[in-house]
């Protein structure tokens, strides 16, 4: 069985300290603390999460048999509204991942300036290796074990890596089934007939393109003349693509988890389905046309205007950081470049516009989910658009500004953003007692 169950003794992820998502972030915060001179207080509060619950799911298995599972769910802040952030189901998953992860949903929400804290939470566990029925299990038992902690005021999941809007109708009904009555907005990312907002599926990829047109045309690069690499083919990449293409842009790669595909002359990216749409389209797509096979590490270093790094963590790292021949990447993933390997990108001049802005459109449209649950009332999908675009450019425009007034790179700009936007709020509110 490809699955961990819970006595694993290699449940961490295997990443060195230094590309560890919880280093990772605090390094970042340390940095933005040091430009903001924010109270050492403060600073003390922010490096480390409020809680992280660890839970035992057991769950039974189509055979009969029952296996152990470990879940988690880090709260890090919650001092601008409740916990949010989304539940990753993989083999990888461990606690300081899901800290790491949580302080960067603070930020990511900071940046965005939406009136909630920062939560990441997950189970170990390889959500192929299931099926429908165990995934079904697995959720709602995982659900009955958070229910506690979890609330549409004081945490609120969403989907991540290894889940998606079904699950988070299953995390629905089972919290619903025991508080006795429907509560739609204890979770987010579901689908819309159970008050899921419509454009949440596509929300990170769409702010991802919007971040990318508002970038390019900072630079003059208008899209039109402007050529795109993406790593990852899921709902961030291909969304990102799709849009990038229909605003004038040439993709010229994608890829997914077997390998990368290239045309110089730009693919045809509308026709390729999404990994979750079908998960060998890019595959099929390369032997049914004469485009170029190249693995994922050969697409990171193509000679291309804009690389959207938008799979998984820690792949622009020290090893091929030299090797990137993009003007710019913009990162779709959560955490994909290294402390560093950024600090590499940044001395050699190429602007990295970072994960907490650029594929923030997810959690803004879970906002407006929420929103739309509080309401009992669905928005049209042209109005959730509209308030997207809106929303990103200007948090695009406040870290630009910051960028300008400070001569920082975009990282930390934006960490300064959300980072002012925090220490204001605790200095506001104080400690208690
Ligand atoms: N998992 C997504 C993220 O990393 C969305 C979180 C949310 O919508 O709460 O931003």
């Amino acid at each position: 069985m490809a699955t961990k169950p819970r006595f694993s003794t290699d449940e961490q992820p295997t990443v060195t300290a230094s590309d560890n998502a919880l280093e990772t972030a605090r390094r970042q915060l340390a940095r933005a603390a040091d430009c903001l001179e924010i109270e050492p207080g403060i600073r003390e509060r922010l490096a480390y999460p409020d809680a992280v619950h660890e839970v035992t799911v057991p769950v039974e298995r189509d055979d009969g048999s029952v296996d152990v599972f470990t879940g988690y769910r880090a709260q890090h802040d919650s001092i601008r509204g409740p916990y949010k952030g989304g539940l990753r189901y993989h083999p990888e998953v461990g606690r300081d991942e899901c800290v790491g992860l949580a302080m960067w949903m603070t930020w990511k929400c900071a940046v965005m300036d939406l009136p909630f804290g920062g939560a990441k939470g997950g189970i170990v566990v390889d959500p192929k290796s299931l099926s429908d029925d165990e995934t079904e299990r697995l959720t709602r038992r995982f659900t009955q074990e958070i229910r506690d902690v979890i609330g549409p005021n004081t945490d609120i999941p969403a989907p991540d890596m290894g889940t998606d809007p079904e699950t988070m109708a299953w995390l629905m009904d089972a919290y619903s089934m025991q508080e006795g009555e429907t509560i739609p907005g204890v979770v987010t990312g579901k689908p819309p007939a159970v008050g899921g907002s419509r454009g949440r599926e596509e929300a990170p990829g769409r702010s991802v393109a919007i971040v990318t047109r508002e970038t390019c045309d900072y630079y003059d690069r208008p899209l039109e003349d402007v050529t795109v690499a993406v790593q990852g083919f899921g709902s961030v990449g291909a969304n990102a693509a799709r849009l990038l293409e229909e605003w004038g842009a040439t993709v010229v790669a994608v890829s997914d988890v077997n390998g990368a595909i290239y045309d110089p002359d730009g693919l045809d990216v509308a026709a390729i389905p999404s990994h979750d749409e079908e998960p060998e389209a890019v595959t099929r797509y390369a032997a049914e046309t004469d485009v170029t096979r190249l693995s994922n590490d050969e697409l990171l270093v193509l000679d291309v205007d804009v690389l959207v790094p938008a799979a998984v963590g820690n792949v622009l790292t020290a090893d091929n950081a030299d090797d990137v021949r993009a003007d710019l990447v913009v990162e779709g993933a959560n955490g994909p470049t290294t402390v560093d390997a950024d600090a590499i990108l940044a001395e050699r001049g190429i602007p990295v516009v970072p994960d907490i802005l650029a594929n923030a459109g997810g959690v803004t449209v879970s906002y407006f989910e929420w929103l739309q649950d509080i309401n009992r009332r669905a928005w049209s999908l042209e109005r959730v658009h509209d308030e997207l675009e809106s929303e990103m450019v200007t948090a695009w425009n406040a870290v630009r500004e910051q960028r300008e007034r400070r001569d920082v790179t975009w990282r930390d700009a934006a960490y300064v953003v959300a980072l002012s936007r925090i220490a204001e709020a605790h200095d506001s509110r104080g400690l208690w007692p």
